[in-house]
Parts: structure tokens; sequence; C-alpha cells
């Protein structure tokens, strides 16, 4: 398989502009991690995506496994979403009072997700993470909240504590400018275990407002936790009065249509969602019981707005890709199509016996250079790693394929991957292991 590696692709458009844009914004980004400070070269800027296919500015083609970061799980630029954005559109785009289209949504979600009976729509993942925190506080009327190294909740300051994401692709573990007495209110422990969890509850155990988890952490490679520690979990919440929020911008939507929640049967009291309930346009969400719910205002006196909140054209970008996602069959086909994917690559790097593993659940799969059978907590990835990822990346990009320029990310397999781009995405996948592990 190994034909050695292959020259660089041409990017002097994408130079060009990314030089531009370093005048313009810091890093020459609006979002950390795209700065591919971790990986080979500059970025790439994009300048068009169709089904599973990106397109740079130099024109370099690509099968996609980002896909903005997860919204997409029907690929780029799917038609349905694409008609209904424009209808929506022809009618304004923002109006600031309410609109069928939230409730069009918001019926879409409660109706066939048992984990909400009320939502609130916001205009990222951040926020709704944000709120969330906020509703369990004003809920319990208590202020600490615990979570785990390697989860990564968007960027409010109690949250920015020891995260993942951007963050550990820095090596940093947290943020300037975040008091530090914010930081005291987050207690922060490792994932998969429960020694650490108990401890935590018997030191805190009256003043803990939430424990807020990923249904699957998934921004710091794919820590996939045991049914039995999320079991242990809700229990120890549940007993102490503390709301368990799972955090479902990312696997909300993709693992199925009730996310992690469903996966693993739990019953977590509040939710978020973000990425894919947008289609692509920016909307999060959080939702739990009515009771918890009617705290929120104008019910209650938990004050949380957005002047974009609801958006129509955002709205309507939900619905229809909410749509497609429940139709029959759907989330069975692609899970199936990721599966046979992961492990078609994992056969071949056992049989090599490379270090490197396909850890991956639904349409979501993470590369790790590692021999070890599972990684669950943030403590068991060697960052030396990372340095075989760049590596893969690069010799990634050469031949058509694009990631996520960090090795701390995971990848998504959408809808519009066919088995045909999928086998030649393997193939690609295949010649840079045998480049990476030649070196
Ligand atoms: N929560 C999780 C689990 C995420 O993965 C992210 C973003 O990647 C966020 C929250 C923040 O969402 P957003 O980037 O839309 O603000």
């Amino acid at each position: 398989v190994n034909t050695g590696s292959k020259p660089d692709i041409s990017r002097e458009k994408s130079k060009e502009l990314y030089e531009k844009a370093k005048t313009y914004f810091p890093g020459g980004v609006n979002s950390p991690v795209r700065a591919f400070k971790s990986v080979y070269g500059t970025p790439l800027f994009i300048q068009k995506g169709d089904g599973c296919f990106v397109w740079d500015a130099d024109g370099n083609q690509f099968i996609d496994f980002c896909g903005s970061w997860g919204p997409l799980i029907l690929g780029h630029n799917p038609p349905k979403v694409r008609e209904k954005v424009i209808e929506t559109m022809q009618n304004g785009m923002s109006f600031g009072a309410p609109t069928a289209l939230e409730n069009e949504l918001a019926e879409l979600i409660i109706k066939n997700n048992k984990h909400v009976e009320k939502i609130r729509f916001t205009s990222s993942g951040t926020e709704a993470v944000m709120s969330a925190i906020r509703l369990a506080r004003g809920y319990t009327k208590r202020d600490k909240i615990l979570k785990f190294e390697g989860c990564y909740h968007g960027h409010s300051d109690s949250l920015l504590v020891k995260a993942g994401s951007g963050l550990v692709t820095f090596g940093e573990t947290s943020s300037l400018g975040v008091p530090k007495s914010f930081a005291e209110e987050t207690i922060v422990i490792p994932l998969n275990d429960t020694e650490a969890l108990t401890q935590a509850f018997a030191q805190f155990k009256d003043q803990l407002a939430a424990v807020i988890i990923e249904g699957i952490p998934a921004n710091n490679g794919l820590l996939i936790q045991d049914p039995a520690y999320i079991e242990f979990l809700q229990k120890i919440c549940k007993d102490n009065g503390t709301l368990l929020i799972f955090d479902e911008v990312i696997t909300g939507f993709r693992l199925g249509f009730e996310g992690a929640a469903g996966y693993y049967n739990a019953k977590p009291d509040i939710v978020t969602y973000g990425k894919i309930l947008g289609g692509g346009l920016p909307v999060g969400m959080y939702g739990a019981s009515a009771e918890i719910m009617g705290h929120i205002s104008p019910d209650g006196g938990v004050y949380q707005a957005g002047t974009l909140s609801g958006n129509p054209v955002a709205m309507s970008a939900g619905i229809a890709q909410l749509t497609e996602l429940l139709k029959s069959g759907f989330y069975k086909e692609l899970n199936a199509k990721a599966t046979e994917f992961a492990e078609g690559i994992q056969r071949f790097a056992t049989a090599r016996s490379y270090k490197f593993k396909v850890f991956h659940v639904g349409s979501i799969f993470w590369f790790a250079f590692t021999d070890k059978d599972k990684i669950q907590c943030a403590e068991d990835i060697d960052p030396a790693s990372m340095e075989k990822f760049k590596v893969m990346h690069r010799e990634l990009l050469n031949r058509g394929i694009y990631l996520g320029p960090s090795g701390y990310e995971v990848g998504f397999v959408s809808a519009a991957h066919t088995k045909i781009e999928l086998e030649k995405a393997k193939r690609a996948i295949l010649e840079a292991l045998d480049i990476v592990f030649r070196k």
C-alpha cells in the first residue's frame, strides 16, 4: 500500500488569505483551533462544500471529516436544508418576536426526545451550557459545579477550567481572564473515576448545584465512558440533590435523536444541544422538565435572553435537518457505515502491529496513536503521540482528506459520505499510517 510521501498541496491563495486575516484577527482566525497550530502548514481557507466534499481557495478538493466540527450530519449544503432556509429568508431574517418556526422546531424535538419537556433556544452551544449552569444554580440555590478534566463545554468563565478542545491542544489548562474566584466554584475531577467522584461529593455535597459531563466526551479524544460509570454518576447526583447536566452539543442528534442520554438510557436533569440542531446555522438549546424550566425568565427568576435566539432562518435549517434525521433507518444506516469505516482501518493497523486505535461510537471516530484498548480519561492520552497525528494530518491533506487540525479532535462521518468515498478515504488513511509508522 505504501506509496511514500506525496508533495504538499498548493496553498498559495490560502496563504495569502491567511496573511491578510492575521492583520484582522488574533492568530488570523475567529476560533483558535482553526489556526493549524498543532499541525503542519497554514490553515486552508474553504470556499465551498457539497455533500462530503470541501474545496479550498486554491481549488484543492477534500473528503471532509470535520463537518464544521459536528453540525453537518447530512453533509455540506444539503438541498433540503438549503431550500428551507432560502424559503424562510424571502420573508426576512429576524424579528425579535416569536415566530411559528420556533414552535415547529420545538415540537419536533419535544415529541421525539423524552429528556425534555420544555426548551429554550440560544445562538450557540456555549450560551446553552452557560445558561444551563445558571439554571441549575438558580434551581438548587447552590453555587458550585463539578466538571471533568478532558470535557469541553464552551468558553464561559466557570467552564474554562482545565478544559479540553483548543486549550489542551495548546497545552494550557485554563484561560487568562477567568477570575480565580469564579474558577473556585468549579470542581474538576478525572473522568471514569468513581473514587474521585465520591470524594468530591463527600467534600462539597450541599454546595454542588450540578455535575456537567459531555454525553460522550469528544473534545479531548473520544473518551467513551462505561454505562456503569454513568449509572453511578446519576445515582450520586440524585442522592445529593445535585442536577446532572448532559452536555450533548456534540452527541445530541448525532448518536441518535436522543443523543447520549438515549444511548445510555440515562436520565439527565438538564440537557444542552447545539451543532446539529442548527443545521450549520448558529443555534443552541437547553431543556429539562417543565418544572425545572419553569425557573427560567419570564416564568421564573433565572434570567437568560438573546436578540437572535430562535432566529427564523436558523430555526428553518434545524427543522429541515432534524426532519431528515427522524426518517426511519437514518441512524442505523449512518452508524453502520461509520462502523465499517472505523473497523476496516483498525483491522489494517492491527494486522501491521501499528500502535494505533480507532475509537468510535455512532458516526464519531477518533484516531489515537496508542496500544491501549480503552482510553477513558484525559491522562491516558500521551501528548507525545500528537507528533504522529501531525504527520498523518499532512499526509491526509496531500491525499485529499480533511480532518480537524488537532489530534485531540474527533472526526465525523455524515450521511453524505458514500461507501465509495469512505473506501477512498480508508485507502488514503492506510497509506498515511504506513508513512507515519515508517518514520
Ligand atoms: N459543549 C460541547 C460538548 C462542545 O463540543 C462545544 C463546542 O465544540 C460547546 C459546548 C460550545 O459550543 P459552541 O462552540 O457552539 O459555543
